[in-house]
């Protein structure tokens, strides 16, 4: 389970694992919001209409879902649940009312908390309002969020240092943390 601020760099972190470790599955959450310039269709997420959300949530599909700045995300039990009972490794990010929701439904022996680190907030709101124009309310929505994130960082198993310069080695270290998972699954 990856988790960490937004804008701590953990989408960078994904592609790089998906290209050095092939046989790492990967989550694919299903979310209501927009898609964003680049994405497509079931590779970053599964792009639904509310309704359709909202039926999947009621025929009791998901794992786990939640409400974050105003779009509904959620995670499959196929996406999880069958590729864990194959002796898969997969990979979910996933922000913190998924994580909470998460952690008394996969066993401890079956899952590593992994959160990603990247410095003060004065520096993801700097990189946040260098990617995209931003509101004030927006900028307060995140700022909360991010107080509410932080709070999940003594409960990870890993934590990924990434800060500004030293994206390599989190990118090495991001790598390190699933290989180890690999070999837990693989004794
Ligand atoms: P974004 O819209 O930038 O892709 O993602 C916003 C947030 O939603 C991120 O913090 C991400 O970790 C979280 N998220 C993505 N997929 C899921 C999911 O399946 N469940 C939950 N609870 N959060 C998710």
């Amino acid at each position: 389970l990856l988790m960490g601020p937004m804008g701590s760099g953990k989408g960078t972190l994904v592609k790089h694992v998906q290209q050095k470790l092939p046989d790492l599955q990967f989550a694919v959450s299903c979310t209501t919001r927009q898609m964003r310039p680049g994405e497509t269709e079931g590779n970053e997420y599964h792009f639904l209409t509310e309704d359709i959300f909202d039926k999947k949530v009621a025929d009791g599909e998901f794992l786990e879902w939640a409400e974050f700045s105003g779009n509904k995300y959620g995670t499959l039990k196929s996406e999880i649940i069958e590729r864990l009972e194959k002796g898969q490794v997969v990979l979910n990010e996933i922000e913190l009312q998924g994580v909470q929701q998460l952690l008394p439904v996969v066993q401890e022996i079956n899952r590593t908390l992994v959160y990603v680190e990247s410095g003060p907030w004065e520096r993801l709101r700097d990189r946040a309002l260098a990617r995209a124009p931003i509101s004030e309310e927006h900028l307060t929505l995140r700022h909360e969020r991010y107080l509410e994130e932080v709070k999940m960082k003594p409960y990870a198993d890993v934590i990924i240092q990434n800060e500004n310069d030293r994206l390599e080695d989190a990118k090495q270290q991001m790598v390190d943390v699933v290989q180890d998972v690999f070999n837990k699954v693989n004794i």
